[in-house]
């Protein structure tokens, strides 16, 4: 896609930090990092979402993400990672072409994912779980 930011790092047209890039792959420095070594996996390909992505991509995309987590955690010193993904405006996503993001997180970094939790009603979760197994 010829102006999406990501597309345009991926052709070299926007410079970054990059860590890593294969043929289907190239990973970068988050330039707002949540921490310091914050990286990006953004496949080459124009997807918006990791449901419209090639299953060849998908399969490849949690093998790499594991290895840079390893890398990032060995480069920053911080024990913890989150893997981390959106998927639409609602779920925080502001660049809409699929990337993951491997976060690495220490004791007491105050990055917090605040959620209220709700709850099921009688019967809500079996009707819900069913609906899904539908859609399986
Ligand atoms: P999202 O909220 O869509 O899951 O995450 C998008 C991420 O892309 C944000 O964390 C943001 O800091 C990062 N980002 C946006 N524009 C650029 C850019 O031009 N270069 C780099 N390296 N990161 C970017
Ligand atoms: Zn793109």
């Amino acid at each position: 896609m010829g102006d999406c930011i990501f597309c345009r790092i991926v052709r070299g047209e926007i410079p970054s930090a990059r860590v890593y890039e294969d043929d289907l792959f190239v990973a970068f420095l988050d330039i707002r990092p949540v921490n310091r070594g914050h990286v990006l996996i953004v496949p080459r390909v124009h997807a918006e979402r990791v449901t419209d992505l090639p299953e060849d991509v998908l399969a490849r995309e949690l093998p790499l993400a594991a290895r840079i987590a390893r890398a990032v955690v060995a480069a920053t010193g911080c024990p913890d990672f989150n893997l981390f993904n959106t998927n639409g405006a609602p779920s925080g996503q502001e660049v809409f072409h699929h990337h993951l993001h491997v976060i690495p997180r220490r004791v007491g970094d105050g990055l917090r994912m605040s959620i209220a939790p709700e709850s099921y009603g009688e019967g809500e979760a079996a009707a819900l779980a069913g609906g899904i197994r539908k859609g399986l």
